[in-house]
């Protein structure tokens, strides 16, 4: 599974729309250690890092596909939602955007309920 670019781009301009954007990393580099801590935290339990909202945004859609869409999924290059815009009635086509907006919506109230809003640099 691989987001595309444009649904990656979409799901980060909504983060940075929900007031998140000082929490997302700035470098490959501290994106590459965002990922290592959360699965470290994953297998404990136990959050230690810093809170990654596009992480966070871009594993839990990766989740929901799969539990929505099936297995294959994981077989291959699927972006999980373009998959949902393919198998949604088309009087719903507009799933991949509700899919993003409301994730994002959900990860802001944990980030305003437990207080992981970091103020910008
Ligand atoms: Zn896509």
């Amino acid at each position: 599974m691989q987001m595309c670019e444009p649904h990656y781009a979409a799901l980060r301009t909504e983060i940075e729309n929900q007031g998140m954007a000082s929490m997302i990393p700035e470098t490959a580099e501290q994106a590459r250690a965002s990922v290592i801590t959360a699965l470290e935290e994953a297998q404990t339990g136990v959050q230690e890092g810093p809170f990654d909202p596009l992480l966070t945004a871009v594993f839990q859609i990766y989740g929901n596909a799969v539990r929505t869409g099936g297995l294959y999924l994981l077989a291959g290059d699927y972006c999980p939602l373009c998959e949902v815009r393919k198998h949604v009635p088309a009087a719903e086509n507009n799933a991949d955007a509700l899919w993003i907006s409301g994730c994002v919506t959900a990860i802001a109230e944990h980030v305003r309920e437990n207080g992981l809003l970091k103020p910008p640099n």
